[in-house]
């Protein structure tokens, strides 16, 4: 048998990032900026600029290509949805990508391109069902089994943040009201800092030593929160470990006085599940894309 080469590509806001895997290793990796502002077509030339570079490095005509991208495809009308990225919103992102590269490509959203990548070579490696866990501006998730992503007749498989914690909680912009998403991600909780005449950034509170009454209790009730919604992913799919990943992730708390908050909630009187630190920091969406 040959060698088996992966190209993965990260398309992000700001940065498009590549990586070429020679069974499974890096053996090539850059990045470019994305220019966004100059529009799709622009956007489109970067990808093949690198995607050039990274086809120098493989040598052969057997490889897969994956993207990585905020957002999802539309099962019905096969257009981009939901990324951050506006200008490529409702655009045919997968074929203008397929059309300009000459290939065949498989795409998937980051969180789905980090579960995968974490589960097949970083923390949740040997784990038959991880799920990955994004606390970010976001809240998102992925499920992979016998890596494998596993997406779901809808698609939306480990799309976790939108579940309801609250009936009556916090507006959210999928137009519900108290998803998990509004409580304990980045911008949620920003948000309800604001709301509260608080002004420091998620991270930065989450840090700040000498917290006063009210930002103690704030804290705590963000534990208290996450502990309710990985509770609720515990009790549905009693995943066999769970990887966070995501700007909050690095919260020590969470992994003590957090997974303590989750006991609480868990339907069985001890729980065993892992919940641990991803390994692979930035870099699980360009493996995660080029393992797809
Ligand atoms: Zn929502």
């Amino acid at each position: 048998m040959g060698e088996k080469f992966n190209i993965g590509i990260d398309l992000g806001g700001t940065k498009i990032e590549t990586i070429v895997l020679k069974d499974e290793l890096p053996i090539f990796r850059d990045r470019i900026p994305t220019e966004a502002e100059q529009g799709p077509d622009h956007i489109l030339n970067q990808i093949s600029k690198i995607y050039t570079q990274a086809l120098d490095v493989v040598g052969s005509d057997d490889f897969t290509v994956g993207i990585c991208t905020p957002g999802s495809i539309a099962p019905d009308t096969k257009l981009l949805r939901n990324s951050n990225t506006l200008c490529l919103n409702g655009t045919a992102l997968h074929s203008m990508i397929e059309e300009k590269l000459n290939h065949s490509v498989e795409i998937e959203n980051d969180a789905n391109c980090f579960a995968l990548a974490e589960a097949t070579l970083g923390a949740g490696k040997g784990h038959e069902l991880v799920f990955g866990i994004i606390m970010g501006t976001g809240c998102g998730g992925g499920f992979v089994f016998n890596n494998q992503i596993r997406l779901g007749p809808n698609l939306i498989s480990g799309e976790w943040g939108h579940s309801v914690l609250y009936p009556d909680g916090n507006e959210c912009y999928c137009g519900k009201r108290g998803c998990v998403e509004t409580y304990i991600s980045g911008g949620g909780l920003e948000t309800q800092l604001k709301n509260h005449g608080i002004n420091y950034s998620a991270k930065e509170f989450l840090n700040k030593k000498n917290k006063n009454e009210l930002e103690i209790k704030i804290f705590d009730e963000f534990l208290n929160n996450f502990g309710r919604s990985v509770a609720n992913i515990i009790n549905s799919i009693d995943p066999d470990i769970i990887v966070l990943g995501g700007g909050l992730s690095n919260l020590t708390r969470l992994y003590s006085q957090g997974i303590e908050e989750i006991q609480r909630y868990v339907f069985s009187g001890s729980f065993k599940t892992p919940i641990v630190m991803n390994k692979l920091g930035d870099s699980a969406g360009v493996y995660g894309a080029a393992l797809l």
